[in-house]
């Protein structure tokens, strides 16, 4: 590849709205430009590195016996409905309607697709296992788009999905899957920390996500301080506080709070810490409503909640719901009597263990003090269970051992699904016994652009990428640093006998100064750079430079291809090296 020729648009200037480094050197570096809020437009060193990644990722789902397949983006609202994840998924679903007035929806995953196709042609058990898989652009309605490709609205997804007639068979795929991303993650370089996770919305009976630690991802790992087990935030349990020492309350004593209805706001007026209060959300899971009572100072973990109620879809009730349950306004709920307003009441443990506190006074404008748990509410009884229902803190312990905190970008994650999608769609096949039997599902995602940042998120410096070989956009690049008739000759030679070698390299053939290249060089992250520059080349010698390394050496110049390429196959071996 010629620079000249390529479209690498680099820029000096930290673009102004990427917030991290990943989505900065991004732009930077000329790999992606922005069409729109979270879409971006892969320009060619982009999509060279999209490719890298991509083929790693089918070869390693090839070799499990995995078989690839294409199924439309655009998939019938229908088909969604049947599973109720229309409604799961929200807003975030993309969907429109045709002009025969159909609905559709832009697939943000496929086990709806996917289970279809398995209902239409698994007529036996004699067919099974069977794991389909796509690499296939995935459409997100999110939220708030942000970090670059971290967390875009359009992104590329291998997805993944198998179908069994036992769990036996299941949790072999399962493991042959989770085996074959660690490879993936080996091969392209990137660091990663395996996690259980936590099924939810998918539904399913366990689960793990693949983990690359990096100070600015969105997902929190909770590891035990013996590096033995490690969660997300959604999954970690946490031991029950011991119960706090019995203090002399006195009854129940209700004070005006008026607009403290947040948790700041109630301890400011009442001079208290906010692990002193009690927290009373109150959700609604289709026609019931249900509390969850958890410390000012914790935070209430939906997954955990999704658990207790057997992965049935939950949501936060609206203000009119609060209204009329508790008789007051949002942020005045509290537990006392509240057995007689809701279906169920989820007290975490923390709070069974307090000796006392304040909470909501279900009155507008007011809360209670001197709220001892037991005495004023149930801690037992057919609608009240006290759980683990919150995520885990600074100073939480697991079994007995301290958990610990680090922040990570999630880039897969493998599912045991069940017969979930399969009973809801009707997938199912007759079993040896000839009796018919729902499939049993596993499914696994990869977010392809999410492994390139994080990628760089951890492989840079001041100067730029510094990018594993495996997916760099090229390998080696070949700077002529000068215009001279010789620099240029030998430049061009190396060049050829380079690509003749079959080493991925390109050479910055742009009129420009020394400096320059050097800098867009280091930007892009290129593993090794071939120099020839005018006061070497007449001591028949090149120079040569490892990105990752400071140190500047020389080869001479007769034998510099072929000592080249011989570093780039031993680079690559060491990422090649499948796992034993
Ligand atoms: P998150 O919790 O970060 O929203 P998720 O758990 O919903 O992600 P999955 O449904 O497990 O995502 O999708 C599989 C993979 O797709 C993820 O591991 C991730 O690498 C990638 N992915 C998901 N959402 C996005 C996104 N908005 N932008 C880029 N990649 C994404
Ligand atoms: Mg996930």
């Amino acid at each position: 590849m010629r620079y000249s020729q390529t479209l690498i648009p680099t820029v000096k200037e930290v673009p102004a709205d990427a917030e991290i480094i990943s989505h900065q050197l991004m732009l930077r570096a000329g790999l992606m430009r922005k069409l729109a809020s979270g879409t971006y437009i892969y320009l060619p060193a982009g999509q060279r590195m999209l490719d890298k990644v991509t083929r790693i990722v089918r070869e390693e789902m090839n070799r499990t016996g995995a078989q690839e397949i294409t199924m439309p983006v655009v998939q019938p609202l229908e088909l969604w409905q049947k599973t109720g994840r229309d409604v799961d998924y929200g807003e975030t679903l993309g969907q429109f309607t045709d002009r025969h007035g159909r609905g559709n929806v832009l697939s943000p995953t496929a086990e709806e697709g996917f289970t279809f196709l398995a209902a239409n042609e698994i007529k036996s058990y004699k067919q099974l296992p069977m794991n389909l898989y796509q690499i296939n652009t995935k459409y997100r309605d999110e939220f708030r788009p942000r970090f670059g490709v971290l967390r875009s609205r359009e992104f590329i997804m291998k997805d993944a999905y198998s179908f069994h007639v036992d769990e036996e068979s299941l949790h072999e795929t399962y493991m042959d899957m989770y085996n074959a991303y660690c490879r993936v993650f080996e091969r392209c370089g990137v660091e990663y920390v395996i996690v259980l996770a936590e099924s939810g919305e998918m539904g399913g009976s366990g689960s793990h996500q693949f983990t690359v630690p990096c100070a600015n991802g969105e997902d929190v790992i909770v590891y035990t301080d013996d590096d033995k087990e490690a969660w997300n935030i959604e999954k970690a349990p946490v031991d029950p506080l011991a119960k706090q020492d019995a203090v002399e309350a006195g009854p129940i004593e209700e004070v005006h709070t008026p607009r403290a209805g947040k948790v700041e706001d109630v301890c400011a007026f009442l001079k208290l810490e906010p692990g002193q209060l009690i927290k009373t959300l109150i959700h609604t899971c289709g026609d019931e409503t249900v509390a969850v009572l958890v410390r000012g100072d914790h935070e209430a973990n939906p997954e955990k909640l999704t658990r207790l109620l057997d992965g049935a879809h939950h949501d936060m009730a609206d203000e009119a719901t609060v209204v009329k349950l508790t008789g007051a306004a949002v942020g005045f709920a509290g537990p006392v009597g509240l057995c007689d307003k809701v279906d169920r009441i989820y007290v975490d443990h923390a709070v069974a263990a307090m000796a006392v506190g304040t909470a909501g006074a279900n009155k507008t404008d007011y809360h209670i003090t001197n709220v001892v748990p037991g005495r004023d509410f149930p801690l037992e009884g057919d609608k009240v269970q006290v759980v683990d229902i919150r995520n885990a803190v600074d100073g939480d312990t697991y079994e007995g051992k301290t958990l610990l905190f680090k922040r990570g970008i999630e880039v897969g994650q493998v599912f045991k699904l069940g017969d979930k999608y399969s009973k809801k769609l009707g997938a199912n096949c007759l079993g040896e016994d000839g009796k018919p039997r729902d499939l049993l599902m596993g499914c696994y995602g990869i977010g392809i652009n999410r492994i390139i940042a994080s990628a760089v998120e951890n492989g840079h410096d001041d100067n730029g990428m510094i990018l594993p070989i495996s997916i760099a956009p090229w390998e080696v690049i070949v700077t002529p640093a000068g215009k001279e008739y010789e620099i240029v000759e030998a430049a061009e030679k190396i060049y050829q006998q380079l690509l003749d070698a079959g080493v991925e390299v390109i050479i910055d053939d742009r009129n420009a100064r020394g400096g320059v290249k050097f800098k867009d060089a280091d930007l892009l992250g290129i593993p090794i750079r071939v120099t020839i520059g005018k006061k070497s080349l007449a001591e028949g010698q090149v120079e040569f430079k490892l990105r990752s390394e400071p140190d500047r050496s020389t080869l001479p110049i007769d034998t510099a291809a072929k000592q080249v390429a011989e570093m780039v196959r031993d680079m690559k071996a060491k990422l090649e090296r499948p796992k034993e």
